[in-house]
């Protein structure tokens, strides 16, 4: 069948294996009643991964570029509320390499980093530098060029950079969760769970366009709902057709058709990190029904898209759901903006 030849296409393609368990599929009976108990929900816990979450799928492929290229420095790149600096300097301290960092601060024009905990985590981790990119208007463009510069000063010192794709995203690092989906339909076909819909947070779109492609490789019609942790529609759904495209060429599959990008903007609230009542009664809800923390930048907003939807009956009562919990460093996130809502 045409969709294992997909999968074991991408399981040939040579990875280090930071993912090498397959994360839980769990049935969520309390969250399920506390809403109405007429949708089924599920969670897929890819917050066990190793390092804590997705970016664990996508970095699995890169770090394997970067050692078959004999790199010795990763340059790597994503908003200070994020969690895949960290992931990606503590993966590169596991291969030897050392790391610089570029850090976008583009949700407060008053960072101050000294006062931000992730600070002294990459300093607990022994960064080799972290450079401040905080523009929000030419954000990812500047960011690309800093990382150039950087590559360019380490070449001048005889060092071999490696610079690893912001957030992870790339058709290479997409496949991570490509193959995510070939698991989760495994194990739902193992535990007889026919479910109707996953949903996910679309951030960069890179996790969001591999479980499309996966999902459609494999034979599942049920639709990836994305729920916007950043920006909206206008630019978000070219974000994930572009990790589409990218990662079907790579595949030599057809893309999924633009039509079938399911984004909702509903939920982003001010902006990215920024939080909103939704986000916090999510977070609540699941900590006390299920005992599962949500962090308050992407998988408590997913959650939130999710409790929203079903309301709205937007998810069909009767119907089966997936969430996929892509997990973060819970404590590593500035919850002060938070605050006032307690
Ligand atoms: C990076 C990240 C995301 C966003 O994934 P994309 O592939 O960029 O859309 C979601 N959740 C967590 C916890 C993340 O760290």
């Amino acid at each position: 069948m045409s969709e294992n030849r997909l999968f074991e296409k991408i399981k040939a393609i040579p990875k280090r294996n930071y993912s090498k368990q397959i994360t839980p599929l769990q049935k969520l009976s309390n969250l399920s009643l506390a809403l109405g108990g007429e949708v089924d929900i599920y969670i897929k816990r890819d917050d066990l991964l190793p390092f804590g979450g997705n970016k664990a799928r996508k970095l699995e492929f890169l770090f394997q570029e970067a050692v078959d290229r004999s790199a010795d420095t990763i340059i790597t790149a994503s908003t200070v509320q994020c969690n895949h600096n960290l992931m990606a300097l503590l993966m590169a301290n596991m291969e030897g390499m050392k790391t610089e960092l570029i850090l976008e601060h583009w949700a407060k024009s008053d960072y101050q980093y000294a006062l931000d905990p992730n600070q002294h985590l990459y300093e607990f981790g022994g960064v080799s530098r972290t450079v401040s990119c905080g523009d929000p208007v030419t954000g990812p463009l500047h960011t690309m060029e800093l990382a150039l510069k950087m590559k360019a000063d380490l070449e001048a010192r005889g060092k071999n950079p490696y610079i690893l794709a912001r957030g992870g995203t790339c058709p290479l690092g997409n496949c991570g969760y490509v193959l995510c989906a070939g698991e989760l339909l495994e194990q739902a076909k193992e535990k007889q769970v026919a479910f109707d819909y996953v949903v996910c947070p679309s951030g960069t779109g890179g996790t969001q366009a591999g479980l499309m492609i996966g999902l459609e490789q494999g034979g599942a019609s049920a639709p990836v709902i994305g729920i916007n942790v950043a920006q909206k529609n206008e630019k978000q759904l070219g974000a994930v057709c572009g990790a589409l495209e990218g990662t079907a060429a790579l595949l030599n599959v057809k893309a999924p058709d633009r039509d079938k990008i399911i984004c909702h903007e509903e939920y982003v609230g001010e902006g990215y990190s920024k939080p909103t009542a939704e986000l916090k009664e999510a977070i609540e809800l699941l900590a006390r029904t299920e005992g599962v923390l949500l962090d308050p930048v992407y998988s408590g907003k997913t959650m939130a898209g999710l409790i929203g939807l079903i309301r709205k009956n937007v998810i069909r009562k009767g119907s089966t759901v997936v969430f996929l919990h892509t997990g973060g460093f819970t404590p590593y996130y500035d919850y002060s903006s938070m605050a006032e809502m307690f």
